[in-house]
Formats: C-alpha cells, sequence, structure tokens
C-alpha cells in the first residue's frame, strides 16, 4: 500500500463516456457537480481554430467538429496501434488514429490551423484536469492527491499509461484502482455500517460503452475479487444505435430516404434515440421528434418500452452469459452471491434488472447506490484512506485485488505455460521447474508473458530472465525452478535457480514496453502545460473582446436614449456615435479575436471620448431612466471609469 500522502485527496472515475470525481468532505463523500451543475462530465476533448474545449463544451460541439472532438481515449491508453481493438474501433471514430512511433496510436487533430498527433495519455491527462479543476473549484484549494480508477480487465501496460496520463495532468495518482473494486468499496462500507458478515457481491456495471461483470468477496475489511468478465464494446451507446437504426428503417419506409447517408442527421437522430430510451426506463410509451431531420422532413415518431427490449433482447441476453461466465471463473454457484449491485447509467433499463433477477431466482438488486457515481464514490474513500482523512469506519478498509490476465513463460513451440492463472489474488507466489529444450544447452533463457492465448505470440511480452553457465546435459535433464511472485501492489518478480549448480537470476516486470520513458512524461507534461496557457491566454483575449462589445454596445444604446440626446449637443453626440460605431464595425469585420491589449485600448479611448456622457450622468438628479441591464451597467461603467479622476 502507498505511502499517506498530505493535503486533500479525490477519487476520478475516468470512465470511456463520462467521468466522475469525489471527494472525502464534512465527514462523508461528495460527489462534486462540474460548472454546468452535472455531477458527470463527458470524456471528451475538442479543438478548434481559436480553442480547446472539454467536458460538456467538447461534446456540446460534437455535430459541427466531429473531426477534431475527441472521445474514447480510454480505448486507446496503453494499447499498440496494431492491436485488433484498435484497428476495430478506429473505423467508428470520426477522428484519424495512426501509427506512431514504437507502434503507440496516435490521435490526429486540427488546432488553432496546425495538424498535431496527441498520444492517448496526453487526452486522458486533459480529462484528468478538467477532473482535477471541479474538483478545485469546489474545494477552494490546490488538489494534488489521487485515486483513479480503470476497468478489472486493464493490463499493466494500460494501468500504467492511465498513471502517467494523472501525472502529465499535475496529479499524484496514490493508486489506481479497479472500477468494481471502487463501487465494492462504497457499497462495502454502507454494508460495514450494518454489521453484516462476510458476503460474495456480484457487481454488474453496463456503462455508456462497456460492460464489466466482478465478483468479490467481502469479508469484515478485506475486499477480494474472485472473477471478472464482460464485454469491452456493449454499453448505452449499443441501444441507442439500435433505436437509431430502426428509425432510419422507419424514415426509409414512410418517405422513401436514406437518413444514414447524411452524419450530422444521424448525430441529432442518435441524440433524440439516446432521450427516448431514458424515458422509457420510467415509461412505457415515448415519442422522438427530430425536427429537419433530413431534406426538410420534420420527423416525429413513437416507441414503446416492448419494442426497446425486442430490439435489445439479444445484447441484454449478452450481459446474462457474462454473468454466468464470471460465476464460473469462480467457481461459484449463483445461490452462493449474498448480494447483486447495480453500476452505470444502463442498469437503469428494467428489462435488463428483471433478466438479472430472474437469473438469481428472483433475488433482490442493490440500487441504493447511484449507478453513476458509485465508483468515483469508492475511489474517494480510497484516495481518503491513503492520504490519512476519513472516519473510524473507514479505517482498515482493505483492498484485495486480483491478476487481470494470466501469467506465464514460454515453453517450446511458442506455446504459453501458465505459472499464475487469471483472477489469482495476490499477493501470490507459484514456483514451476522447467528443463532444456535442446542437448548441452547452456544458456537458458526464460520470456514472461501475460495474456489468455495458447500461443505466446498472441499474448503480451512482459521480460526475459536469462541463466548462464548451465552444466552440459542432454535436453530435459537440468532442472530450472522458474518462481513467479506478486506483491500486494501488483509488481511482479521472476527468478529462475538451476537446481544443479545454485544460479540464480532475477527480473522485476515493469513492462517497459507499453510505458512511457521519463523524458515523454516530462514532454507531455510540457505540452499539457502549454495548452492550457494557451487556454488562458485565450480566454483572456474573448474576455477582453466581450468586454468592448458589451461597453460599445451598451453605450450606443445610452447616448441615442432621448434623455441624453436632450442634454447632449446634437455635434458632440454625432462624434461619440461616430466613434462608438466605427468600434463596432471594426468588431464585426472578422470573428479573428486580436491580443487582449488591443481591446483593452480601444475602451480605454472610447471611455475618454465618452466622458461628457457620464458627465451628464452623474449631474443627474434621477430623471434619466435606464433599464435594469443599463443600470448595472451604469454603474461598473461609472466606476470602471473613474469619472472623478479625468480633468
Ligand atoms: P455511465 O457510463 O455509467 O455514466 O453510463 C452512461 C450510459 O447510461 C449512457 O449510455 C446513458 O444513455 C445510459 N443511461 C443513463 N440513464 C439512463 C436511463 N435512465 N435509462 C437507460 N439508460 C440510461
Amino acid at each position: 500500500m502507498a505511502a499517506k500522502e498530505e493535503g486533500p485527496a479525490i477519487g476520478i472515475d475516468l470512465g470511456t463516456t463520462y467521468s466522475c470525481v469525489a471527494m472525502w468532505k464534512n465527514d462523508r463523500v461528495e460527489i462534486i457537480a462540474n460548472d454546468q451543475g452535472s455531477r458527470t462530465t463527458p470524456s471528451y476533448v475538442a479543438f478548434t481554430d481559436k480553442e480547446r474545449f472539454i467536458g460538456d463544451a467538447a461534446k456540446n460541439q460534437v455535430d459541427m467538429n466531429s473531426k477534431n472532438t475527441v472521445y474514447d481515449a480510454k480505448r486507446l491508453i496503453g494499447r499498440r496501434f496494431n492491436d485488433e481493438s484498435v484497428q476495430r474501433d478506429m473505423k467508428l471514430w470520426p477522428f484519424k488514429v495512426v501509427d506512431g512511433d514504437g507502434g503507440k496510436p496516435m490521435i490526429v487533430i486540427k488546432s488553432k490551423g496546425e495538424e498535431k498527433q496527441l498520444a492517448p495519455e496526453l487526452v486522458s491527462s486533459m480529462i484528468l484536469s478538467k477532473m482535477r479543476q471541479i474538483a478545485e473549484d469546489f474545494h477552494g484549494s490546490t488538489v494534488k492527491n489521487a485515486v483513479i480508477t480503470v476497468p478489472a480487465y486493464f493490463n499493466d501496460s494500460q494501468r500504467q499509461a492511465t498513471k502517467d496520463a494523472g501525472e502529465i495532468a499535475g496529479l499524484n495518482v496514490m493508486k489506481i484502482i479497479n472500477e468494481p473494486t471502487a463501487a465494492a468499496i462504497a457499497y462495502g462500507l454502507d454494508k460495514k455500517n450494518s454489521g453484516a458478515g462476510e458476503r460474495n457481491v456480484l457487481i454488474f456495471d453496463l456503462g455508456g460503452g462497456t460492460f464489466d461483470v466482478s465478483l468479490l468477496t467481502i469479508d469484515k475489511d478485506t475486499f477480494q475479487v474472485k472473477a471478472i468478465a464482460g464485454d469491452t464494446h456493449l454499453g448505452g451507446e449499443d441501444f441507442d444505435n439500435n433505436l437509431v437504426d430502426h428509425f432510419v428503417k422507419e424514415f426509409r419506409q414512410k418517405y422513401k430516404k436514406d437518413v444514414s447517408q447524411k452524419p450530422r442527421a444521424l448525430q441529432r437522430l442518435r441524440s433524440a434515440c439516446e432521450r427516448a430510451k431514458r424515458t422509457l426506463s420510467f415509461t412505457s410509451q415515448t415519442s422522438i421528434h427530430v425536427d429537419y431531420l433530413f431534406q426538410g422532413i420534420d420527423f416525429h415518431s413513437n416507441i414503446s418500452r416492448t419494442k426497446f427490449e425486442e430490439l435489445n433482447m439479444d445484447l441484454f441476453s449478452k450481459c446474462i452469459t457474462q454473468v454466468e461466465n464470471c460465476l464460473r471463473d469462480a467457481k461459484m454457484d449463483k445461490s452462493s452471491v449474498h448480494d447483486i449491485v447495480l453500476v452505470g447509467g444502463s442498469t437503469r433499463i428494467p428489462k435488463v434488472q428483471q433478466l438479472l433477477k430472474d437469473f438469481f431466482n428472483g433475488k433482490n438488486l442493490c440500487k441504493n447506490i447511484n449507478p453513476d457515481e458509485s465508483v468515483a464514490y469508492g475511489a474517494a474513500i480510497q484516495a481518503a484512506l491513503l492520504s490519512g482523512q476519513g472516519n473510524e469506519t473507514m479505517q482498515g478498509l482493505v483492498l484485495t485485488d486480483v491478476t487481470p490476465l494470466s501469467l506465464g513463460v514460454e515453453v517450446g513451440g511458442c506455446i504459453m505455460s501458465v505459472l499464475i492463472p487469471r483472477n489469482t489474488t495476490i499477493p501470490t507466489k507459484k514456483e514451476k521447474v522447467f528443463s532444456t529444450g535442446a542437448d548441452f544447452q547452456s544458456v537458458v533463457r526464460i520470456d514472461v508473458y501475460e495474456g489468455e492465448r495458447a500461443r505466446t505470440m498472441d499474448n503480451n511480452f512482459l521480460g526475459r530472465v536469462s541463466l548462464f553457465g548451465i552444466l552440459p546435459a542432454p535436453r530435459g535433464f537440468p532442472q530450472i525452478n522458474v518462481c513467479f511472485e506478486i506483491d500486494e501492489n501488483g509488481i511482479l518478480n521472476v527468478s529462475a535457480e538451476d537446481k544443479t549448480t545454485g544460479m540464480t537470476n532475477k527480473i522485476t516486470i515493469t513492462n517497459d514496453k507499453g510505458r512511457m520513458s521519463r523524458d515523454e512524461i516530462e514532454k507531455m507534461v510540457k505540452e499539457a502545460e502549454k495548452y492550457e496557457a494557451e487556454d488562458k491566454e485565450y480566454k483572456k483575449k474573448v474576455e477582453a473582446k466581450l468586454s468592448l462589445e458589451g461597453y460599445v454596445s451598451h453605450m450606443r444604446h445610452i447616448v441615442k436614449s432621448e434623455k441624453i440626446t436632450s442634454k447632449l449637443p446634437a455635434g458632440k453626440k454625432k462624434k461619440i456615435l461616430g466613434d462608438i460605431n466605427r468600434v463596432i464595425e471594426w468588431l464585426n469585420e472578422s470573428d479573428e479575436v486580436v491580443e487582449a491589449n488591443i481591446y483593452e485600448d480601444k475602451k480605454k479611448e472610447l471611455e475618454i471620448i465618452c466622458r461628457p456622457v457620464f458627465e451628464i450622468l452623474s449631474d443627474d438628479d434621477g430623471d434619466i431612466e435606464v433599464g435594469i441591464d443599463d443600470e448595472a451597467f451604469l454603474s461598473y461603467a461609472m466606476g470602471g471609469v473613474k469619472i472623478e479622476d479625468v480633468d
């Protein structure tokens, strides 16, 4: 377990589609709302000619800027460009991904007119920075320490890359924990409070794009992950897509036109379908309306819950099959499961709940934890624990994980010989004796792999231990004892010993293959800082522009008002209006945003030009009537120009 850290600590659920941040405050977990008031934030980053958007602002403009709006970075992080899943996902994304240095997938975007390649870690770091910012706004000071969650099936390289993303975002990542484990912490704490004993808990996590099932055993203070299963491509978005297909067909039948040809129309239809899907979780029937959907046609239709269920029944059934797989891996009968916990927004679908309940012979499902927030909730508890906060109930809450993938060595014919099967509880130690494959072999190389496939070429290479000076002997005679040991932080140590000579060698697997070097991380930290500085600079410019725009429009309104007209000589008024209009024209001439000081200087000039207006206003005995907005503006403008200081 990591050492206790000073200062506030947050828990971040870095989701594929949405992220959520929580922190321990005032003796309880607070799920922190973002600047839009939402408790979850889209895991989206977008780039335009002028600026960068993260979260809701990025998602809201996706229709207009799909090629430069990046999401699903979690599907790329820690993976290779040639990975089957990357190749498959790429076909679905509007943004481009290319094969970068060392086979790393790089996301191509155009920012400020320039083409750039971004590492998935950098994109994820931007989302993490946003979550950190949300927490800092809430907490009122800097927040550095964080626990970040990842899916239970993430391999070491994906975990390390997520950790790197945290570092790039300026966070001190105290621990990376499994999402279901985090949900179980949130859930287990509740159980602990009510004094229940040992329980087998099934976490059913059906989100926007992914589905995870985990089986945990909670025994007093210990959470043990017994098995994991799931589907990396199953979730709410698939249900939305099935609805979209249904309405595209209906549209074709009704109007003999194909909406699917137009991505923007399809995107608008998808948004309407997602809303309809959510409504159907609470009603038996709903309608969808999309004005000007395609070639000027307004589309209106209805959908019943029964039809929605029929369209998605195959997918719902797949979820139950994965539950069966998970139980099989854990060698546990369903009757031994004490609790079934729902996590993820899609578990609100009544049919999903019913199928799960039926599978467990009518057992009640645990829904008392908000399905969108429980992962961040648990991560925040873990973060509080690691930073020495929290209350007595939390103390001593030990977290036990399992190996997400099998670990083994390569034997003759490039076959994987497993020493530690997947889902083995850690820490663990396993030994196995191997021998030479050739006569009089003096060197033995032990190649370590992770993965579930029979051939090592289909698995992930982790490292090599070599033993030299083996005494000459026919093949099969030397006895080489190989030992795999995983500590509580998931670090794998592999050692080999020649039993005849007693010679040993060992390595610690750090999985350098997928990891970025210190230099690369430093480089990305700088890049992230550069983006942030540019954002700040641009914001300053936009604020200066908005301030000038507001000023001229209000001033024009005031100067043109009847009361000012009656008190200001016509020539003076004409001159002032002329100057104001010139600035307005200048502002309208181009969408470009120039340096902030140019707007500020123009405003200062106008303030001096408009001084006579303020003199009239300050002499006013109250008979100048202005609107509420103008009133606020006047008090600001009069204070702002400090008319008492002007000669
Ligand atoms: P998550 O990734 O856990 O935040 O889940 C997000 C997914 O949950 C999205 O696909 C949402 O459309 C879906 N979702 C949220 N609320 C509901 C609901 N009431 N009924 C059905 N799906 C929902």
